[in-house]
């Protein structure tokens, strides 16, 4: 039988030398027990209700009452429950039927900063696993057109299937590389999600080392340069008075701060917004300088999202194009 004893914290293996760096360079006092403690224990379980499979709502609670679930914000339909039910609520056929989604809080939140609406046209430029392009399609009532671009055939397909699970008909999915839409199709859509591949750190936890295996500095600057392509691409397919976010679940300058800061020196007709978000995330302002390098000083309307017991970090920044 497993021990249920905590393992002590002095016992799990530390987080990188270098994230552990950066996050005493961006963490200010405040901040650093809540998020240090996120790394040693499991996380709460986020989920929504999704809209598009129609069922009523008091049923679907009622259902999952042995989970205990707890409104984050019972108007949005988004709930939490305790890390022990992970599994169980994972394999429900709540889930297996689209009807309940397991969505972080951060992710969800790029989609509300969006605020895609009924009958636009909007893209999604790089869309696998499909999470965020089935709550596009959700707060768009399933009216309008989302183009979900994914270059990784395997990615590709998962999000197919999760689009159809989730009831998702007016997304159309397209096997491409995000960095020539932009020339393809320019100027064309209301509005554009650039969720980049990043360096992956909201994956971390000291519970399992493994999950920091694939990042080193140098995927950083690897990620860096790709997102560098893809968010020009991504301003190049929007239209005139159409508003761009950019995420990232990376917490490093170089893959978030310093990517739009490069696209706001190469256009003059970008400019950053305040984020609309519809519930309280625990999150910092967007860096304006960075290792003796100065940035946008708009880019303090950006919001850095900490990773906490409920969520995970991630970056956002929402732009507009001028014109209109
Ligand atoms: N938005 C997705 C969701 O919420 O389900 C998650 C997107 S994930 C952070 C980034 C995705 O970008 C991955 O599926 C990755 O395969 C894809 N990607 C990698 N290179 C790309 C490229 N050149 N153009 C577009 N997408 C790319």
């Amino acid at each position: 039988m497993a021990d249920p004893r905590p393992t002590p914290l002095d016992a799990l293996p530390p987080l990188p030398t270098a994230f552990a760096e950066l996050l005493d360079a961006l963490l200010p006092a405040a901040w650093r027990h809540t998020v240090q403690a996120s790394y040693t224990a499991p996380k709460t379980v986020v989920w929504r209700l999704n809209p598009l499979r129609g069922h009523d709502p008091d049923q679907v609670l009622q259902a999952l009452a042995p989970l205990a679930p707890r409104p984050i914000d019972a108007a949005l339909g988004v709930y939490e429950v305790e890390p022990h039910w992970r599994s169980a609520l994972t394999h429900h056929p709540l889930v297996e039927q689209g009807v309940v989604y397991i969505q972080g809080l951060a992710s969800m939140a790029a989609v509300w900063a969006l605020q895609p609406q009924p009958g636009e046209e909007v893209l999604d430029l790089a869309a696998a696993p499909g999470g965020k392009t089935a709550l596009m399609a959700a707060l768009m009532g399933n009216q309008g057109r989302i183009a979900a671009v994914e270059p990784v055939r395997a990615r590709f397909h998962r999000m197919r299937a999760n689009l159809l699970r989730l009831g998702v008909r007016c997304a159309q999915p397209y096997l491409k590389d995000g960095t020539v839409v932009g020339r393809l199709v320019p100027q064309r859509f209301a509005r554009v999600l650039l969720d980049a591949p990043c360096s992956s750190q909201a994956q971390f936890t000291r519970l399992d080392p493994t999950s920091w295996h694939h990042w080193s500095p140098r995927k950083v600057r690897a990620s860096a340069a790709l997102q560098a392509r893809l968010i020009h691409s991504a301003a190049e397919a929007l239209r005139p008075g159409g508003v761009l976010v950019y995420s990232t679940c990376s917490l490093s300058p170089e893959e978030n701060e310093c990517v739009v800061d490069g696209l706001l020196r190469a256009r003059d007709d970008m400019t950053l917004e305040p984020l609309p978000w519809p519930v309280e995330l625990p999150a910092l302002p967007g860096l304006t300088a960075w290792h003796g390098q100065t940035l946008h000083p708009d880019l303090s309307l950006a919001r850095r999202i900490l990773p906490t017991r409920r969520t995970d970090a991630f970056f956002i920044a929402r732009l507009r194009k001028r014109g209109a």
